[in-house]
Parts: C-alpha cells; sequence; structure tokens
C-alpha cells in the first residue's frame, strides 16, 4: 500500500510534523502551538488541504506555478523520461539529450545573445555559480582582482551560503556570520518606504547613482558585477521607478560591470514577458533562472550567460558544478512546462488580456483605508498598508498589520502573503478573469476584517 495515498487525520499529520520536520523560515514552537495547514492536492490555481477546503493560490506556491497546477502532460514527460533515463551526469565528457534541448531551447528564448546555459538544481546555487562564474571571468580576463559584487538592501537571491550572502535580508545575515567577503550593498529603489519628499523620478535616479557612487568607493577595478531583481519579489514586490533601470544599466556599461539579473521570479511570462529584463528595458550579461522554469513541477535552476561572458569561460576549466546539474527527469519536466507556456500562448494572454484586468482590479483596492499604494507589474502585485497615506507613514510596530492581513487571508482561503506591512500576490499566469474576482473579494473582505481589528486594536484611527 503506497503510505502517501492513505495519510492519518489532520491533527496526526501536524504531530508527526511538529515531530520531526524542521520548515523553512518558520519558529518551530509557534509553529506546533497552531499546526500547519495540510496541503493534499491542488489543480490550476486551486488547493485542497486536508479538511477538504478550497484555497485560491494568489502565490502560484512560491512564485513558481506559472502553468497552474494539475498539468497531466508535466507528469508523464517525467514518468517518460525516468524509464528512459532516470539519471546520468554531465561532468565528464557526456551529455544527454533532455539537457541539450533545454539549453537549446533557453538559448532561442533569452533575449539578445543570451545563449550559454549552466544548469542548478534551483536559484541558490544558480546564484552560487553566478559568484564563481563571474570571478573566473574576470581572473581569466587578468583581472583577478576584480571580484566584488554590489548587490542591494533586501533583494532576496536565496539562502545558500553564496545566496543569502548576495541577498540584502539583514535577518539571514545576522544568522551564520553572512555576508561572505567581497559583497557590497546599495539601497532598494522602494520609493514608498524610503523616498522621503522626493519625486519617485528623482529618487530612481538617485538610487540607481549609489551604484556609480559604490563602484567609485570599491575602486572601479575592484568591481566584477552587479546583481539584481529585475523587480525585487522577496522583498515586497518592489516596482522601481521608471528612471531607476536605465541608468543602472548606464553605469554598468561605463564602467564594464558585469550586470547580472536575477530572473528567478521574473522569468518565464511573471512580468507579462518572457522575462523581466525585457520589461524593464535591460541587457543583462547573466541572468539567474529557476521556479517557473518548471512551474515549481521539480526542482531546476541554472544561469544564462552571455556570448562574450561565455567566450572567456571556455578558455579555461570551470571547475564547478553539481550532480544534478541539468538532471534530465528535470530538464523533460521543464521543456514541457515550456512547451505550454508557448503553444498556449499564457504569456501573451497574461499580457494582453488577464494582467491588464487585474491591474485594474488591484489598483481599486486603493479605495480602502488600510492602503496606502498599490503597485502591479504583470502578475506580480503588492499594496502597501499604511495609517496614513497622505504621508506614506508607517504602522508603529512594523509588520504586525501585515500578519493581521495574512491571518484574515488564511481564515478566507486565499493564499496572499506579508512582507513586513505589505500584501503580496503572484498567482499562476493561467489564472482566469473569474478566479480574479475571487481573489479580489476576498483581498477585500480580508482587509475590511483587518482593519476593524486594526481600529479595534487601536493601531489607527478613522480615517
Ligand atoms: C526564490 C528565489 C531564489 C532562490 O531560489 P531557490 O530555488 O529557493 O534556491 C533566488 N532569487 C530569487 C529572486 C528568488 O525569488
Amino acid at each position: 500500500m503506497n503510505i502517501l495515498a492513505n495519510y492519518p487525520p489532520t491533527a496526526e499529520l501536524q504531530e508527526m510534523d511538529a515531530a520531526h520536520h524542521l520548515h523553512p523560515f518558520t519558529h518551530a514552537n509557534e509553529l506546533s502551538d497552531k499546526g500547519p495547514r495540510v496541503i493534499t492536492a491542488a489543480n490550476g490555481v486551486w488547493l485542497k488541504d486536508s479538511e477538504g477546503e478550497e484555497i485560491i493560490d494568489g502565490m502560484a506556491g512560491l512564485w513558481c506555478v506559472n502553468i497552474g497546477y494539475g498539468r497531466d502532460e508535466l507528469a508523464e514527460a517525467a514518468a517518460r523520461q525516468m524509464k528512459e533515463l532516470p539519471y546520468y551526469n554531465t561532468f565528464f565528457q557526456t551529455t544527454h539529450v533532455p539537457a541539450i534541448m533545454l539549453a537549446q531551447k533557453l538559448a532561442e528564448l533569452a533575449p539578445g545573445d543570451l545563449n550559454h546555459v549552466f544548469f542548478a538544481s534551483g536559484g541558490s546555487d544558480a546564484n552560487d555559480t553566478n559568484i564563481r562564474l563571474v570571478r573566473t571571468y574576470w581572473a581569466e580576463k587578468g583581472q583577478p582582482d576584480r571580484d566584488v559584487i554590489i548587490s542591494r538592501w533586501n533583494a532576496y537571491h536565496g539562502s545558500t551560503i553564496g545566496g543569502a550572502s548576495l541577498g540584502g535580508m539583514k535577518g539571514m545575515h545576522g544568522q551564520g556570520s553572512l555576508p561572505i567577503p567581497g559583497i557590497e550593498f546599495i539601497d532598494q529603489p522602494n520609493w514608498w518606504a524610503e523616498g522621503g519628499d522626493t519625486t519617485p523620478e528623482a529618487f530612481g535616479l538617485e538610487r540607481a547613482q549609489q551604484l556609480e557612487a559604490k563602484i567609485k568607493e570599491v575602486g572601479p577595478d575592484k568591481v566584477a558585477a552587479f546583481i539584481a531583481e529585475p523587480i525585487q519579489g522577496a522583498g515586497g514586490v518592489i516596482v522601481p521607478p521608471e528612471t531607476y533601470w536605465p541608468e543602472i544599466q548606464r553605469i554598468c556599461k561605463a564602467y564594464d560591470i558585469l550586470l547580472i539579473a536575477d530572473e528567478v521570479i521574473c522569468g518565464f511570462g511573471r512580468t507579462g514577458n518572457w522575462f523581466g529584463s525585457q520589461t524593464v528595458g535591460i541587457e543583462p550579461d547573466v541572468i539567474t533562472i529557476a521556479k517557473g522554469l518548471s512551474s515549481g513541477y521539480i526542482p531546476i535552476g541554472g544561469s544564462i550567460v552571455s556570448d562574450k561572458v561565455a567566450g572567456v569561460l571556455r578558455e579555461t576549466e570551470f571547475n564547478h558544478g553539481y550532480t544534478y546539474s541539468g538532471h534530465p527527469v528535470a530538464c523533460a519536466v521543464a521543456l514541457e512546462n515550456l512547451r505550454i507556456l508557448e503553444e498556449e500562448k499564457i504569456i501573451d494572454t497574461v499580457r494582453d488580456v488577464t494582467a491588464p484586468y487585474l491591474r485594474e482590479q488591484w489598483e481599486g483596492l486603493m479605495d480602502h483605508p488600510l492602503v496606502g499604494e498599490a503597485k502591479i507589474v504583470g502578475m506580480m502585485a503588492s499594496i502597501a498598508l499604511t495609517p496614513d497615506r497622505a504621508t506614506r507613514a508607517a504602522f508603529p510596530d512594523p509588520g504586525t498589520v501585515g500578519f493581521i492581513c495574512r491571518d484574515r487571508c488564511f481564515a478566507n482561503n486565499i493564499i496572499m502573503r506579508s512582507v513586513g506591512d505589505r500584501l503580496i500576490i503572484s498567482p499562476p499566469l493561467t489564472i482566469s478573469i473569474e478566479e480574479i474576482d475571487i481573489l479580489i473579494t476576498r483581498a477585500r473582505k480580508s482587509l475590511d476584517e483587518a482593519y476593524e481589528q486594526v481600529l479595534a486594536d487601536g493601531l489607527m484611527k478613522t480615517g
């Protein structure tokens, strides 16, 4: 009997979970007191839990289930590949069909001359690859001192030692003596929280110019690369002002700094184009991919690098790789996922139909007394919660009101995440107009209930 098909009741599962399962980014004792929700099945944009509740997944899992749940074609692609060739490595002068086909397909889809793929198992390890890759690039070019990578506070680039070091999450740096040496940070282009009295346009320029100042401070001959998400995801879906990216691109070119676009969230249709770099109008030298690459059905990630970078790397032996780099089953599933994205014109539908509709509905939340700003690009969106929109004030104990909202969302069977006092969504790209209506209705209900509680708790006065 399959142990997974005949599982015990919820309370017993929760007890076993508390006894043996350590969760990521979780305070274990707090979770045990409450008991985690047990997700048992999913279809389209809908999750089902062990109590039979139907939950609308406003987060596409963890920003990854771009084509929605329940696509048998991916299961069949995995089964087929497992029977044909379940595993082989690509280390020692060998290769296999799925890795070749996926690399070729990614080269075709990626913009510009991003034509070469190094595979990893996820986004974090792909960014670890990027650290070694850009440093090796400069070393091979005879500039081994060019090893500093500039990143941004509140960026998310993963949770390995390299990924967490590149990320700008202070809570993560605080555990395990991070960041590693050679990583520098500039401020994020979060106008709502940090823009003060400047206009968004002026603020975007000012934040971008911090990169130039940092390059001068470190020394232009010491800087290898700048890494950033086209639109920050885990940091709270921070959409930079229009002036930001063109200036960043100018500075990278002027100082010959490699630009790494971490597209782990933005890639594969999330912003309404295949890649976020196209949406924000940049030409990176390296892009990090994962999540939507397989719609999360199986772990796979990687780095796509330009002809220029690959040309230099090819001159030496790159002493780096993972047992599961280009795993044949993962590649087969990713290929099937890309086929579906392309043939069903899912990204066109996002850009032309569903994202514009979601934008209208999302921006409509601006009439709610808790909401200060509503931001959206394609199918990733955020709202800022505030006690006073006019002054863009923050709540006294940041995160408290975000948590209240998230708990109401949980109770109303909608997955919407809180990041401090921002609420974010990133639904499957296949979400329909009707489902967007359900999502917005539940979001609004959750905000209303949260507002009542915020008033009752005296966290804000009626506006
Ligand atoms: C999720 C994420 C990562 C890390 O990917 P994992 O697959 O969790 O290792 C890296 N960068 C960005 C932008 C992400 O959102």
